[in-house]
């Protein structure tokens, strides 16, 4: 059985077809970089996966438990998945450590001191236990969006989805953010990542999805995809046409 099973997911708004019949299965461990143009259905198929979006037809399964479109089974997938944006999205009038303590106190009803402690720990793991108290305007964008990583993992979930996360930060940022996912991929973490950083994909993931209109038009690990694209689709999104 794999971690997350994808299979013949089709989705769509309105008349768009979003996903076309998308079949991925990811295997525990296994760090996948999905590309493609915008517009492609990169986003929608993560937030398919984490049930911000309910598909229209085929199954999405997450540890075995296949995704129901119920507040109940929604809410212990979004506990079992965990999401980052490229928009940080944390709290303004909480600080770094508060507002990883947050959403576990919510979501997870972790009492205070726990929520305090798994704070100190993650916030630790993404090199910034020295801004436990720093409020979110005192930190950099690559700051703010290792905080929001070690929110996401503070919910101790089994696969991180990540949507783009370097794409709003400042170029000489985005190198200390990648570095925490790559510690957090050599540490076994399930990742799936949508991501422009072809070189870090190259180097770290295990397999690249290219998307296209809707379709997971080529899958193979980097070096196939990169230095051997098969379509024309792929070469030219890669400029070798
Ligand atoms: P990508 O992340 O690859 O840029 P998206 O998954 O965001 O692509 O979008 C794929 C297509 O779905 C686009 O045509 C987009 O306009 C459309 N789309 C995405 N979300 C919505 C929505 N909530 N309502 C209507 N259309 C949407
Ligand atoms: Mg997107």
């Amino acid at each position: 059985m794999s971690l997350i099973e994808i299979t013949e997911v089709r989705k769509s708004f309105g008349a768009n077809e979003v996903l076309k019949g998308i079949n991925l299965d990811v295997e525990p461990g296994e760090v996948i970089a999905i590309i493609g143009k915008s517009g492609s259905g990169k986003s929608t198929l993560l937030r398919c996966i984490n049930g911000l979006e309910n598909i229209d037809s085929g199954s999405i399964s997450v540890a075995g438990a296949q995704l129901q479109p119920d507040e109940i089974h929604l809410k212990a997938l979004r506990l079992k998945v965990g999401m980052i944006f490229q928009q940080f999205n944390l709290f303004p009038h909480l600080t770094a450590g508060g507002n990883v303590m947050l959403s576990q106190m919510v979501v997870k009803k972790t009492a205070k001191p726990e929520a305090e402690a798994m704070a100190h720990k993650m916030l630790e793991r993404v090199g910034l236990a020295h801004k436990f108290d720093a409020y979110p305007d005192e930190l950099s964008g690559g700051q703010q969006q290792r905080v929001a990583i070690a929110r996401a993992l503070a919910m101790q979930p089994i696969a991180l989805l990540c949507d783009e996360i370097t794409s709003a930060l400042d170029p000489e940022l985005v190198s200390e953010v990648l570095a925490v996912v790559r510690e957090l991929a050599a540490e076994g973490m399930t990742l799936l990542m949508v991501t422009h950083e072809m070189k870090f994909a190259r180097d770290v993931c295990s397999r690249v999805v290219f998307m296209h209109q809707g379709r997971a038009h080529e899958i193979g690990p980097p070096d196939a995809v990169f230095s051997n694209p098969k379509t024309p689709e792929l070469k030219q999104f890669l400029g070798m046409l």
